[in-house]
């Protein structure tokens, strides 16, 4: 196989592109296709200080080399979960990329802020780990954000697409109103963006691998058997037969949604607890930490 642009010796065949490119011709495809999304969503410019969400795995730790590469100003940031041995794995990926490419990364435990750990959280109130995990990662990616003009995360084209599917599969009208590649309806918060959107996990997957980044290969324990993985596979499928689909799903959905959905507007006001900004009178970063106290 030979790489469409040099004619050299291919190394990635992009199906959905139709088109095999060497390694070189790869990297830079993967750059434009990120830079064209940073661009079309006026994501952010080279002056803002961007801060990047990193669990250890590809897809976050292929953004946060990508934007440096690429001459933004970037900082990574990790939450550690406290989940079983994964989050200490994930930790020491993080904490080798960082030290490898010279990047301050801000590590934060969330034993340390909660007084458990997520799993631990979980058990005392009985509630599943993901909602206990969303909702403690949303604050504190929101609160690690605030010295920052833009919080970037590694969410991908196959993430966007299954949440899309899920969506709209159970008629989620105001999840589908804010479901973008820029979030700013968190007023007081900064603005939160998914510049890899329209990279594909194949492609972040070879990215990572072709730019010698070691990540964690593991997923979260607790991902097994989510429905997002599910939806995934049933895209995959369909990519399969039809390449270039999700791309398609995706973009339809996203120049729909600008002209005919528009987000509902939530009040927010400070939490009576943090201050942050929140829709009721306590935010339930607070409500929960409350609780945890209390059993
Ligand atoms: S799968 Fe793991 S990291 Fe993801 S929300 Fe659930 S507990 Fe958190
Ligand atoms: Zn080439
Ligand atoms: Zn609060």
């Amino acid at each position: 196989m030979k790489c469409r642009m040099c004619g050299g010796k291919a190394e990635v065949h992009l199906r959905s592109h139709n088109i095999s490119l060497c390694r070189e011709d790869f990297v830079r495809f993967f750059h434009r296709r990120l830079l064209r999304t940073v661009n079309r969503f006026g994501m952010f410019g080279l002056r803002d200080r961007i801060l990047v969400a990193v669990s250890g795995g590809k897809d976050s730790l292929g953004l946060l080399h990508a934007l440096k590469k690429l001459g933004y100003n970037v900082e990574g940031y990790h939450l550690h979960l406290g989940i079983d041995g994964y989050s200490d794995r994930s930790l020491e990926k993080v904490e080798k990329f960082a030290q490898r490419e010279g990047l301050e990364v801000k590590v934060e435990r969330a034993q340390e802020v909660l007084g458990y750990t997520i799993a631990e959280a979980s058990q005392r109130l009985h509630r599943p780990t993901c909602s206990i995990c969303g909702t403690v990662k949303r604050y504190l990616f929101n609160r690690a954000a605030l010295d920052y003009d833009v919080l970037a995360t590694g969410h991908n084209l196959d993430d966007e697409a299954a949440t899309l599917l899920g969506n709209i599969l159970h008629w989620q009208e105001g999840y589908l109103g804010r479901q973008g590649p820029v979030l700013d309806e968190d007023e007081g918060f900064s603005k939160k963006v998914k510049p890899l959107s329209f990279n594909s996990e194949y492609e972040t997957a070879a990215y990572a691998f072709l730019e010698g980044i070691d990540y964690v290969l593991e997923e979260c324990p607790y991902a097994q058997g989510a429905t997002s993985i599910f939806y995934k596979g049933i895209l995959n499928r369909i990519e399969e037969e039809m390449p270039g689909t999700k791309i398609r799903f995706l973009d339809g959905f996203y120049s729909f949604r600008a002209e005919h959905i528009r987000p509902a507007e939530v009040p927010l006001r400070p939490c009576s607890r943090c201050g942050y900004p929140t829709t009721g009178e306590i935010c339930n970063f607070c409500k929960l930490k409350a609780k945890l106290l209390s059993v």
